[in-house]
């Protein structure tokens, strides 16, 4: 059994592996609910609807990492993991950027910058998780 598909952001994986980013929206009140949930945080409500969203964001956060730990095999060091803010929804999703991977100085990610996804994977033991690689916008 794959966990990605048995909890509320199963949508959320099932979209990846099709190629599209879909994000729960509460069928009550519309507003966006991420990490997914079975309730509505803002109005109680039960119910949400799944949209697709472009992928395109703003750069939230980053991080490079240096130093090799468990799971993270498949990836070259040093990599860059980043925190995107999804356009038009606010929905912050965590990625990688690989274009920015080696740099150092201006070629760091700007907080703030506009970003542009693919869905890509990373590889875990026997598992290849579906990836949100984010790079700058042209
Ligand atoms: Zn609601």
């Amino acid at each position: 059994m794959n966990h990605r598909l048995d909890g509320a952001d199963a949508p959320y994986w099932q979209g990846l592996e099709q190629g599209r980013l879909l994000l729960p929206r509460c069928a009550h009140c519309a507003c966006w609910l991420w990490p997914a949930g079975h309730r509505c945080a803002s109005c109680g409500g039960i119910g949400m609807v799944w949209e697709e969203r472009p992928l395109r964001a703003t750069l939230y956060s980053w991080t490079r990492t240096w130093h090799r730990f468990g799971f993270t095999e498949s990836l070259d060091l040093p990599y860059v993991s980043v925190v995107a803010e999804v356009e038009d929804c606010g929905v912050r999703l965590m990625g990688r950027m690989d274009d920015v991977r080696n740099g150092a100085g201006p070629d760091n990610p700007r907080i703030g910058e506009a970003l542009v996804g693919r869905i890509g994977e990373t590889v875990v033991g026997d598992d290849r998780i579906p990836t949100i690689i984010w790079s700058r916008a042209a």
